[in-house]
C-alpha cells in the first residue's frame, strides 16, 4: 500500500475459468480513517480506472461524515462487465479478488459493500472467502455490508439508499409546507437506487413521467406505473440487459429528450459526470436530486445555479445506504437483528436531521432545535447546498485531528 493505494500483487491475473486464465484490473483505495474503518462498495463496471476510484474514495468519507457514522472512506472494485460473465466466472472471480483483498481489509479496518454491479450474493461470496478456514468466523461477519439477510444482513438494507434520497426529497418539500404528493420526477438508471427511490416516491403520491437508462429511455406523461415497470425490468427472463427500454406502456424517446421533460424534480441515479453544462441548461426541473455519485459536472453546478435549479447533494442525497450499512455492522457485532421499522426510524431519524443540518449552513441560519443542532457548522456566510455539505463533513472530521491529534 502507498498514498493510501492498495496495490493488489500479482498484475491481476484471476482465474475466471478453470485453464483459460484472464486478466482483470481490480482495485482497492483507502483515502480516510480518521473518524473509523475505511468503508465504500464493491463497482465490477468495464469503465473503472484508479483515479475513479480515488475519486468515489474521497467522497465516501465525505458521505460518511455527513451521515455521521463512525467509519471513513474507501472504494474498490473489478474493470469488467458482470453481464457479460456467467454466475460461475462472476463467483471465481470475487472469489478470486477476495482472495487478494484479505490481508488489506477486516470489520474494524476497511469494510466494503455493494455498489453499481455487485449485489447481496456478490458480497455474500466475499464473506465466504474473507472467513473461509477462520475459527472465529461469526466475529468476522462485519467485513462486508449489505449482505442477504438472511447471513446477516440488515432488513432495509437493500431499498435504503432509495429510502433515503425519499426522505431528503420529503424534507425539501416539508421546508415549502408541502409533501411529493402530486409531485412529477424524472429518473436517470433503474438500478438498485433508481428503482427503490421509484417506488418508495410513487407510493408517497409522487409521478413517474420518464426513464433513462443504458437500453433505452421511456416517456409517458400520464405516468409511468413503477410497479408494473420493476416487474419489465427485473422479472422477466427475455428482458436479459434488465432495462427500461422496450417498456410497452410508455413512449420510446431519445436520452437527450429526457431532459427536457418538464417535472419537479429530476433524479440522476446511474453513473456520474450526466448533468453537464449543456445538459444544466435544458432541464426544467425545480429539483436535481442526487441518487447516483457524482452526476453533476462543476461546470453542471454552474448553470443550475445560474437556472435557480435547486440541489440536494450526492453526499446527503445517496448517504442512505452506508448509513444502514453502519446498522448492520452493529448488528454483526451485537449478534442481533432489527426489523425493518427499527431500520428505517432510525435511517428517517439519521438523514433527516443531517440534512436540515446542511441547510442550515447554506442558509447560515444556526439553530439547536429537538431534532438537529447546527450550531457548531455555519460560517458567517450564505452558501450553496453542495460546499455546505462539504463544510459539515470536514468539520467532522476536522474535530478528529485537532481533539484527537490524529495524525495519519
Ligand atoms: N456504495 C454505496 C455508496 O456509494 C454504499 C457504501 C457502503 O454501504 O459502504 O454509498
Amino acid at each position: 500500500m502507498r498514498d493510501g493505494v492498495v496495490r493488489l500483487k500479482g498484475k491481476g491475473l484471476y482465474k475466471v475459468v478453470p485453464g483459460r486464465p484472464e486478466r482483470f484490473k481490480a482495485y482497492r483505495v483507502q483515502h480516510n480513517q480518521a473518524r473509523g474503518p475505511y468503508k465504500g462498495g464493491t463497482r465490477y463496471h468495464q469503465d473503472v480506472s484508479l483515479d475513479l476510484f480515488k475519486v468515489l474514495a474521497a467522497e465516501m468519507t465525505w458521505k460518511t461524515a455527513i451521515a455521521d457514522v463512525p467509519f471513513g472512506g474507501g472504494k474498490g472494485g473489478i474493470k469488467v462487465d458482470p453481464k457479460t460473465l456467467s454466475s460461475e466466472e462472476l463467483e471465481a472471480l470475487t472469489l478470486r479478488y477476495m482472495y487478494r483483498l484479505k490481508p488489506l481489509i477486516g470489520p474494524d479496518l476497511d469494510i466494503p459493500a455493494p455498489d453499481v454491479g455487485t449485489d447481496g450474493t456478490i458480497m455474500g461470496l466475499l464473506l465466504r472467502q474473507y472467513t473461509d478456514g477462520e475459527r472465529e468466523r461469526h466475529k468476522l461477519r462485519g467485513v462486508v455490508t449489505g449482505k442477504d439477510t438472511r447471513i446477516g444482513g440488515s432488513e432495509g438494507r437493500v431499498r435504503a439508499t432509495g429510502q433515503g434520497l425519499a426522505y431528503c426529497i420529503q424534507e425539501w418539500f416539508a421546508e415549502r409546507g408541502a409533501t411529493p404528493a402530486g409531485s412529477t420526477f424524472i429518473l436517470q438508471g433503474f438500478g438498485n437506487v433508481g428503482s427503490n427511490a421509484a417506488e418508495i416516491l410513487s407510493g408517497l403520491g409522487a409521478r413517474l413521467l420518464a426513464v433513462n437508462d443504458s437500453g433505452g429511455t421511456i416517456f409517458n406523461p400520464a405516468g409511468i406505473d413503477v410497479n408494473d415497470l420493476v416487474s419489465y425490468v427485473y422479472d422477466n427472463p427475455r428482458n436479459l440487459r434488465r432495462t427500461v427500454g422496450g417498456y410497452p406502456k410508455a413512449q420510446q424517446i431519445s436520452k437527450t429528450d429526457l431532459f427536457d421533460i418538464e417535472a419537479d424534480i429530476c433524479i440522476p441515479a446511474a453513473l456520474g459526470g450526466e448533468i453537464t453544462g449543456p445538459v444544466a441548461e435544458r432541464l426544467k426541473c425545480k429539483l436535481v436530486a442526487e441518487g447516483a455519485n457524482d452526476p453533476t459536472t462543476p461546470e453542471g453546478d454552474r448553470v443550475m445555479a445560474k437556472r435557480g435549479i435547486e440541489l440536494i447533494p450526492d453526499i446527503i442525497g445517496n448517504a442512505g445506504g452506508v448509513t444502514v450499512s453502519y446498522y448492520e455492522w452493529i448488528q454483526n457485532k451485537r449478534m442481533e437483528h432489527w426489523s425493518e421499522t427499527e431500520v428505517n426510524g432510525r435511517l428517517e431519524q439519521a438523514i433527516k436531521s443531517n440534512y436540515r443540518i446542511i441547510r442550515d449552513i447554506a442558509r447560515n441560519m444556526p439553530r439547536r432545535t429537538a431534532t438537529h443542532n447546527s450550531s457548531r457548522y455555519t460560517i458567517g456566510k450564505e452558501i450553496d447546498m453542495r460546499t455546505a455539505a462539504m463544510v459539515l463533513a470536514l468539520k467532522r472530521i476536522e474535530a478528529h485531528y485537532q481533539l484527537e491529534g490524529f495524525s495519519q
